[in-house]
C-alpha cells in the first residue's frame, strides 16, 4: 500500500525550489524528508485510502445524461471551494494520524461518500457514547437489538430497503412491542441504526437498536453463546418481528424457524458498548481481501463463515477493475438516498446529553478538538492536488511531516511546488486502471 500512497519522487534539480535556489524559499525538513523517499506512515496512508474511493465513487455515480447541476452531489465533493475566492484550510490531527482540508465543497453524504461518511460517523460515535454514559450513570442499562430477515440474491435492494421499513413499522407499532418495551416504562428511548452489507445471498440490510432500558427489561435472561441473551419475553419479541415479516412480505412460513432463530436477537451492554464503540470507525477497505464478496462469489467460502461486505468494499473493488461491484455500489446510494442512518427517539439526545439535534451537514463542520489548522492553499493548488491525483497523499504527507506549525505553511507550499511538476492523470490511464467497461467519468463535466 505504500508505494501506492507514494508517488515517484521528484530528483532534486527538477524541483526548482532546492536549497540552492537563489531567490526561492529554503526548503523545509519534513519536505526534504518526504522528497528523500520516506513514506507517510501507515496509519495515515490507511485514513487517506477514502480519498481514492471518493474518486472512484464520483466515477461510478455520475451520470453523463444530466447536466452537472443534476449530478449527485457527491460528485462535487471536494472539488472546489465552498465560498469563491476563499481559500481552503489544511487541518491536522495532533496524533499524526489524519489531516483534512476545511472551505473545500463537501458533500455531507453519508451513504455514498467514504470522506464525508467519516467525519459525520466520528461525530455520530461521540453523542452515541456521550448518551450511554450519560444513561449508565442514571443506572440504566443499554441493550443492543439487531432486526433482520433471511435474504436471498436478486431483489432489487430498493424493494427490500422498502419492506424492511413496513415490517419494522409494523413490529415498533405491534402490541407485543408496545407492552414490553413502552416508553417512558422500562424504556427511556432508542437509537436506531441502518446498515447493510453485501454477501453470498445478496443484500443484507439490517438495523441495530440501541435500546436505553432498564437494566430488567427483558426479563429474566440467561446468555446464550455469542452474547445473546434468551428470555420467555425476547421469545415474544421474536415472535412479533417474525409475524411483522411475513406480513411485509419477506419470509414464507417455511422460514418460520430460520426467523425464529436468527431474525431478532438481543445482546447485553458489554456488546451495545463495543457496538458504539467501533460505530463508523475506518477500515482499510482496500486490504481486506479476505473477508471479500470476491471469495464468497467465487465459493470459496462456506456459508455462515462469511460476513458481508461494506459497501465502501464495493469501492475497492471497482478501482481494481470489477465491474458488478461497481454496478452493485451504484445501486446502493439510489436505494439509500434521503435514508436516515441514525435516529434517535424524540428528545432523547437533549434528556441524555444535554445535545441538540444535529443535521449531517452540522456534523460534517464538526471541529474536532484534538486537531489544529496548519496552513492553507488556494483553489488553484486543490485542482492542481485533483489533477495529478494527490489529494490523498498530500493529506498523508501533512499528517505526517507537518508537524511543526512554524514551518507548516512552508511545507504545505514545497509540497504544492513538487505536486505542480507531477504530470497530470488522465481520464485514459485511471480508465486503463479501473478496468470498469460501461461507466461514464466524472472528469468530462466536472472541474479536473
Ligand atoms: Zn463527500
Amino acid at each position: 500500500m505504500l508505494n501506492s500512497s507514494h508517488p515517484q519522487q521528484p530528483a532534486s534539480n527538477q524541483l526548482g525550489i532546492s536549497g540552492k535556489s537563489t531567490n526561492g524559499p529554503k526548503e523545509s525538513t519534513s519536505y526534504k524528508r518526504f522528497r528523500a523517499g520516506l513514506p507517510i506512515s501507515d496509519v495515515a496512508a490507511g485514513r487517506t485510502e477514502k480519498f481514492g474511493l471518493l474518486r472512484t465513487a464520483q466515477s461510478l455515480i455520475h451520470d453523463h445524461n444530466k447536466a452537472a447541476s443534476e449530478q449527485h452531489r457527491t460528485c462535487w465533493c471536494h472539488r472546489g471551494t465552498a465560498n469563491p475566492g476563499a481559500g481552503v484550510s489544511v487541518y491536522r490531527q495532533t496524533s499524526g494520524d489524519s489531516a483534512r482540508l476545511q472551505g473545500v465543497t463537501t458533500c455531507k453524504s453519508v451513504w455514498a461518500c467514504p470522506v464525508c461518511s467519516a467525519r459525520i460517523c466520528a461525530a455520530r460515535q461521540a453523542e452515541l457514547s456521550a448518551g450511554m454514559q450519560a444513561w449508565v450513570g442514571q443506572g440504566g442499562y443499554t441493550w443492543l437489538m439487531t432486526l433482520t430477515f433471511p435474504h436471498e440474491r436478486g431483489v432489487p435492494l430498493a424493494q427490500l430497503l422498502g419492506q424492511f421499513s413496513k415490517a419494522k413499522d409494523r413490529f415498533k407499532n405491534s402490541r407485543t412491542y408496545k407492552k414490553i418495551l413502552p416508553k417512558g416504562g422500562v424504556r427511556r428511548g432508542s437509537v436506531t441504526s441502518l446498515e447493510v452489507t453485501l454477501g453470498e445471498n445478496g443484500w443484507h440490510p439490517h438495523q441495530h437498536d440501541l435500546v436505553f432500558a432498564t437494566p430488567d427489561a427483558f426479563g429474566l435472561v440467561r446468555e446464550l453463546d455469542g452474547g445473546r441473551m434468551a428470555s420467555s419475553v425476547i421469545d415474544e419479541l421474536k415472535a412479533a418481528w417474525y409475524m411483522a415479516l411475513r406480513k411485509a412480505g419477506l419470509c414464507e412460513q417455511s422460514q418460520m424457524n430460520d426467523v425464529l432463530a436468527h431474525g431478532l436477537d438481543v445482546r447485553g451492554g458489554q456488546y451495545a458498548a463495543e457496538y458504539i464503540a467501533k460505530f463508523g470507525k475506518e477500515q482499510k477497505w482496500g486490504l481486506s481481501r479476505e473477508v471479500t464478496m470476491h471469495a464468497a462469489k467465487t465459493g470459496g467460502k462456506k456459508a455462515g463463515e462469511y460476513a458481508g461486505a461494506h459497501p465502501f468494499q464495493l469501492l475497492a473493488w471497482a478501482a481494481e477493475g470489477d465491474d458488478q461491484a461497481g454496478r452493485e455500489f451504484r445501486e446502493y446510494v439510489h436505494a439509500f438516498e434521503g435514508k436516515r442512518m441514525l435516529s434517535w427517539s424524540p428528545g432523547l439526545k437533549k434528556e441524555l446529553t444535554g445535545l441538540d439535534e444535529l443535521t449531517d451537514e452540522q456534523a460534517e463542520q464538526n471541529t474536532m478538538p484534538d486537531e489544529e489548522r496548519v496552513g492553507r492553499i488556494d483553489s488553484e493548488a486543490l485542482s492542481v492536488l485533483q489533477s495529478r491525483r494527490l489529494l490523498g497523499n498530500f493529506i498523508g504527507y501533512v499528517a505526517t511531516w507537518c508537524t511543526d506549525i512554524e514551518v507548516a505553511q512552508q511545507e504545505i507550499d514545497d509540497y504544492i511546488e513538487w505536486a505542480r511538476l507531477q504530470p497530470r492523470v488522465s481520464r485514459g490511464e485511471v480508465k486503463r486502471k479501473m478496468h470498469v467497461r460501461g461507466f461514464a467519468y466524472a472528469d468530462e463535466e466536472l472541474p479536473a
